[in-house]
């Protein structure tokens, strides 16, 4: 019996110290996950922080954007908006009959046509990709 309960209680001190091992590495573990938590919070911080400046960066490049298309013509922004949801850029010079953007050659009227400026309503554009083009002066 005596025997028995020698062996129980080596056996209960081997549980006490498994539990404190355990404890000590759950505390190592919280430790370190407390350290991660409170760098993700701060990073989270500082991006609503950057969230928050580039929104009002936004509202005033929108409001600056609507006042700088306002006088342009309804028909032009619409040439514009189609080609610009396309390809960068939009307006590309002409150099020796060949388009800036896709450097093929225009045909000769797109070609007349950005020479003459007096004629604001034809916007000439290449044959080859669409993109307004102009003469470099
Ligand atoms: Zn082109």
């Amino acid at each position: 019996m005596e025997a028995q309960i020698s062996a129980l209680e080596e056996r209960e001190l081997e549980i006490m110290y498994a539990i404190d091992a355990s404890r000590q590495r759950f505390k190592t573990a919280e430790a370190e996950l407390k350290q991660n938590i409170t760098g993700h919070e701060s990073r989270i911080a500082s991006l609503s922080e950057r969230t928050t400046s580039l929104t009002s960066e936004l509202a005033e490049v929108s409001a600056e954007l609507a006042t700088t298309r306002e006088p342009i013509a309804a028909r032009v922004l619409r040439l514009y908006d189609r080609i610009s949801s396309r390809q960068m850029p939009v307006c590309v010079p002409l150099s020796g009959g060949k388009c800036g953007g896709c450097h093929l050659k225009v045909s000769s009227e797109v070609d007349s046509a950005a020479r003459s400026k007096a004629n604001d309503d034809e916007l000439p554009t290449c044959d080859q990709c669409g993109r307004l083009v102009y003469l470099e002066s």
